[in-house]
């Protein structure tokens, strides 16, 4: 059947984006339901919380899903450009759809996100078959770039916005258990860290109206969801005023209100939702958590007890470099202030970056022992991989080789599961309340689920129901899962 679709409703763009969106202001036009869209992400939470978004626009257009590549009509990849491994896997997956393609020269191709962020208008000289090119604030502009295609020419829109949040696209949620959903409450980054590419990609930091964030979550709530992880490269600098141009923290800043929602405030405004949903957020950047962060998480018992508080880096003059604007010490400092509030059980994990330009033998060992301090419960581990147009690609070189690279990051890498083990070993003979994901992976006989601390519990399935809590005594471990029985 079909269907006139009349409601391209482009909002919160700024000046520039709404001249590009001229340019490509079309009259709606007529699509039929049986259009399918396949869409494949990579890289972050945030970019599979923003395909979510995507398939939302897509399903307004008459788009159902599908999950194989060969019955689609559009074939979206959504891609993550944080290291050079992220882009080269994303090309050998467009060079797979060549022979789709040629079987099908109708199916239209399209490359979103932060690599399409990054090449633009390059990507579709050096990747013939791409079709359509859209970065992470244009994801609106969809349906006329869509339209620009079927009209033979190629569609690219990769302007970055300063108010996009999305706030009013309902997620539609894909490959999700029914139980545990991201919601996205501000995008882009202000930090400046060397290494890193996200404020190329994602633009300036804006941040999402409380009021839709707290509808989300309880949308998500009445359709049987028991815990939302609340999305951002810094969460905590979240800063929303009502004052309806006031939306970014630089705005707030400059005009002096008081009158804002701070994401202390905003995780209370969530965890309110329901005392049966959970709470869990990421990333924290340790320049920004707050002790208030801290004591929200202690008063309210829906509030998972973990932070990730990524490192980088347990040498101060590697920090430096990296534009971290913290100190080995001022971080320790913040470990510790998290032990003293939330206790010694609160889960902490880090990302770390091995090999990052100059790192010497010292450095990476005092990142081995600030490893040893902490006691990570958990960690995302990297060895640096130079990116285009970053701070240190234009003023460090990247003379760490690749063989010393991968050795001091297995080095991080068996620490990091030596403490994991410590950690989890931490947790034997306790009673911890689980929220039931699903079944485990190696047996449908068990059901898994998360402790508070975000640790895996797999224990046997009795009657238990995906969706619910239970307690479970835990009796052993390994370094990845705790194991035990429901009391
Ligand atoms: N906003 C978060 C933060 O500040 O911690 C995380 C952002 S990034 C998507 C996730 C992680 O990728 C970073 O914490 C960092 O460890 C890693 N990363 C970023 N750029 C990198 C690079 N050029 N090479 C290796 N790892 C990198
Ligand atoms: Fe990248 Fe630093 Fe922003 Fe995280 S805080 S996204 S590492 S620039």
């Amino acid at each position: 059947m079909n269907e006139l679709i009349t409601d391209i409703d482009i909002i919160g763009q700024d000046s520039e984006n709404e001249n590009y969106i001229a340019q490509f202001k079309g009259t709606p036009r007529h699509i039929t339901n049986a259009k399918k869209l396949y869409i494949e992400s990579y890289g972050c939470q945030m970019n599979f919380s923003d395909s979510e978004i995507v398939t939302s626009i897509m399903q307004k257009q008459g788009y159902g899903t599908t999950q194989i590549a060969e019955d689609a009509d559009v074939i979206f990849i959504n891609t993550c450009s944080i290291r050079d491994k992220a882009e080269q896997t994303v090309r050998r997956r467009l060079s797979q759809f060549k022979a789709i393609k040629k079987r099908n020269p109708e199916v239209t191709i399209g490359v979103l996100g932060c690599m399409a962020e990054r090449l633009k208008i390059k990507l579709l000289e050096e990747e013939k078959i791409v079709d359509l090119v859209a970065g992470p604030d244009a994801y609106r502009d969809i349906p006329n770039l869509l339209q620009e295609v079927e009209d033979g020419q190629k569609a690219v829109n990769t302007f970055l916005s300063r108010e996009e949040t999305y706030a009013d696209i309902s997620p539609v949620r894909l490959n999700s258990n029914g139980v545990t959903a991201f919601i996205s409450i501000m995008r882009g980054c202000d930090n400046m860290c060397s290494f890193c590419v996200v404020p190329f990609t994602r633009g300036r930091e804006r941040s999402r109206d409380p009021h839709s964030i707290v509808q989300e979550a309880t949308d998500l709530f009445q359709k049987g969801f028991r815990e939302v992880t609340l999305l951002g490269q810094n969460v905590d600098s979240y800063k929303w005023s009502s004052e309806e141009t006031l939306t970014s923290k630089a705005q707030i800043e400059r005009n002096g209100t008081e009158n804002y929602i701070s994401f202390a405030q905003l995780l209370k405004m969530v965890a309110e939702v329901d005392p049966l949903l959970r709470i869990r957020f990421s990333t924290s950047h340790p320049k920004d958590i707050t002790d208030d962060v801290m004591y929200t998480i202690k008063s309210y018992h829906n509030i998972c007890n973990y932070i990730h508080l990524p490192a980088q880096s347990g040498s101060s003059r590697i920090l430096k470099l990296m534009n971290r604007t913290y100190t080995r010490d001022w971080y320790l400092a913040k470990i510790w202030s998290i032990r003293d509030i939330l206790g010694d059980d609160c889960g902490i994990s880090s990302d770390m970056i091995s090999g990052f330009c100059s790192e010497t033998e010292g450095d990476h060992q005092e990142t081995l022992s600030l490893m040893d301090e902490v006691k990570y419960d958990f960690s995302y581990m990297f060895y640096y991989s130079e990116r285009p147009g970053t701070l240190a690609a234009k003023k460090y070189q990247d003379n760490i080789d690749l063989s010393t690279k991968k050795r001091r990051l297995q080095e991080i890498i068996t620490k990091q599961q030596e403490h994991a083990l410590v950690r989890n070993q931490q947790s034997l003979n306790k009673v911890h309340q689980v929220l039931i994901e699903g079944y485990s992976k190696r047996s449908q006989e068990y059901l898994q689920g998360r402790n508070s601390e975000n640790k895996v519990v797999v224990f046997p399935k009795g009657n238990h129901q995906k969706g619910t809590y239970v307690d479970v005594l835990v009796t052993g471990c390994s370094a990845a899962t705790l194991l035990g029985e429901a009391v």
